[in-house]
Order: structure tokens, then sequence, then C-alpha cells
């Protein structure tokens, strides 16, 4: 068994689409990645995270039955749970936060489990980047891989803390107006040139219903992301993509930048089922059939037979 132990926000989110509207549902970066990443075979998975003693034992139970390790889940007495609320636009990529409570993950310590301080992929979820920045220097091996995902609202109250942790990672996966935010470029081929000077040498931008790029060194391979009749709900795609994208690197071991593009393909074909329903409802009922024929169409989306 391969160890991934994953770092992020478990949460309540309000969410609002042209579609409908939601009362406090589970939500988070590390909800998503976790529920993602047990779709693989062959790895073992581990939340650090924080969560009120509001957060409602059902949900728990249902990261469990998943066999996500939660150890490493903090519950403060008398806390409340990260909240977050958005508003997704009538064209669905783009969304306005209305409202984000930090609540117990003002005060965090992560701990990582003793199992875990050896884990061979290590995903930097969405949190504080000294959460993240904590989270590594906890691990007694060097990990094979550590991706990082963040967002614009720490770039905007924590950018010097957040240039550190990208210093410390291997990819990081980003969307493309973060990229151009945290990089003054526009063009994205430059975004990244500029995002991979700063320590990653792999650089994934997310571009939402318009797919994934992936760049190393020279080199950029595309996914598409699947064309979908219904989108009821971008919620957590971008995480899930991650729990996809690493969850398959932990399965198969291999980091080379050729199976990079396989686990690319991965995330992007499990975030095709996260925004079918409202929240974590489509990922909690999941099939591994749903998922092997999703992967099939993606394939041939993308083959052609050009002699060159
Ligand atoms: P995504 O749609 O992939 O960007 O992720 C949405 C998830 O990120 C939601 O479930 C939120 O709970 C969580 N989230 C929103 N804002 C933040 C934040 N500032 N830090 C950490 N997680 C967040």
């Amino acid at each position: 068994m391969n160890k991934l132990l994953i770092v992020g926000t478990v949460a309540f989110d309000a969410i609002e689409t042209p579609f409908g509207k939601t009362d406090k549902i589970l939500g988070g970066a590390a909800t998503y990645i976790g529920l993602s990443a047990s779709n693989f075979n062959n790895v073992d998975s581990a939340i650090v995270s924080v969560i009120g003693d509001d957060f409602p034992q059902e949900y728990l139970d249902m990261l469990s039955d998943r066999n996500i390790d939660l150890t490493g889940l903090e519950t403060v007495k008398g806390g409340k749970t990260f909240f977050w609320s958005g508003k997704y636009h009538n064209d669905m990529n783009s969304r306005d936060t209305l409202d984000t409570q930090l609540n117990v993950l003002e005060n965090f310590s992560p701990v990582v489990p003793e199992a875990y301080k050896d884990a061979d992929v290590v995903m930097l979820g969405n949190l504080h980047p000294l959460v993240q920045l904590g989270v590594l220097e906890q691990m007694t091996k060097k990990p094979k891989l550590v991706v990082l995902d963040t967002m614009n609202f720490w770039m905007d109250c924590a950018l010097a803390e957040l240039k550190q942790v990208i210093a410390k990672v291997d990819v990081i996966t980003i969307n493309d107006e973060e990229a151009r935010q945290l990089s003054g470029e526009y063009s994205l081929v430059k975004a990244a040139r500029v995002i991979a000077a700063m320590g990653p040498k792999y650089v994934v931008i997310k571009k939402g219903e318009h797919g994934a790029l992936l760049f190393h060194e020279d080199n950029v391979f595309f996914a598409p992301a699947l064309p979908l009749e219904e989108v009821f709900d971008p919620t957590g795609a971008g995480d899930t993509f991650a729990g996809g994208f690493t969850g398959y690197i932990a399965s198969t071991g291999n980091i080379s930048f050729e199976n990079m593009k396989n686990a690319i393909i991965h995330g992007s074909n499990l975030a095709s089922f996260c925004v079918e329903k409202f929240g974590t409802e489509r990922m909690e009922s999941l099939s591994k059939d749903e998922v092997s024929s999703r992967l099939k169409q993606f394939k041939e989306l993308t083959q052609f037979d050009i002699e060159l």
C-alpha cells in the first residue's frame, strides 16, 4: 500500500448556482480530495484538518466508510467548523465568494499522524499556507511527491507565507485566474514559467470546463474537460481533480511526466462527476464501473489518427 497524506479544509458550504441554492452542506478541500482519491486501489489516505463540535457524526462516518483515516482530524470543543459560501455566475465558470469564516482554522496547529509521517505523496490542499508548511515540516521521510493547491483568498491575505510553501513543492495546481494573479502574466504559458521559477517543477493550470494544462520545463500537456449535458454545481471540482491526480500517482507510485499525463486525465475524469450534483453528493454515490466507463469516453474524446 502507498500512503497519501491530505491536508485541507473540512467545511460547511452554502452554495448558490443558477439551478438552486443549498443551506450548510458538507464541503471543504480535504473532503473532496479524500473522496476523489478513495476511488483508487492500493492507496491508504489520511486527512489532517480541524472541525468544531458542530460537525455531524454522519459526515465523519461517511468519510471513514471510504477508508479515509481521520486520526489527524482535530475536533475543537465548543468551536465552529470553517464555513464558506459562494455564488456562481450564469456561465458556471466563475463565482463570487460571499463569505469565508475561518472559525477553528484560525488557531489550528496541524498534527500529522505518526503512521503518515513517511507518506509517499502529500497533497497540500487549500488552507492557510502556514498550516501547509507545518505539515511538511513534520514529515520524517522526504515524500516522493508534494502537490500544492491554493486559491486567491490566500494570495490576498498571506502571500509571503504562500510563496514559502510554493518554493518547497514539486507540483502546484492552480486555476487560470489565480495563475494570472500570482504571476502577473496574462498568457498562461508565461504565467506557468513565472510560477515554475518560484519552485515547482510541474505547474498544472485548471481551466474549469475548458480542461487543464500541465507544464514541465519546455513540455506542455492538455487534458480537456468532458463536455457534460448538465453542470449543477462546480464546487469542489478543483479539489476532486487534485484528489484524482494524487490518488492515481500514489496508487501507481510513478512520478514521471508520462504518468502525470495519466494522472491529469484521472483527475479530470473524477472532476466531471463532482459537478453533476450539489456538493459532495455525486462523489458519495460514485461506483468503480461509472469511473472506468467514463474513462473510456475520455479516451475516445481525445484520440485521433493522423499520420505524421
Ligand atoms: P474548489 O471549488 O475546488 O475551488 O473548492 C471549493 C471548496 O473549497 C469548498 O468546499 C470550500 O469549503 C473550500 N474553500 C473555500 N474557500 C477556501 C479557503 N479560503 N481556504 C480553504 N478552503 C476553502
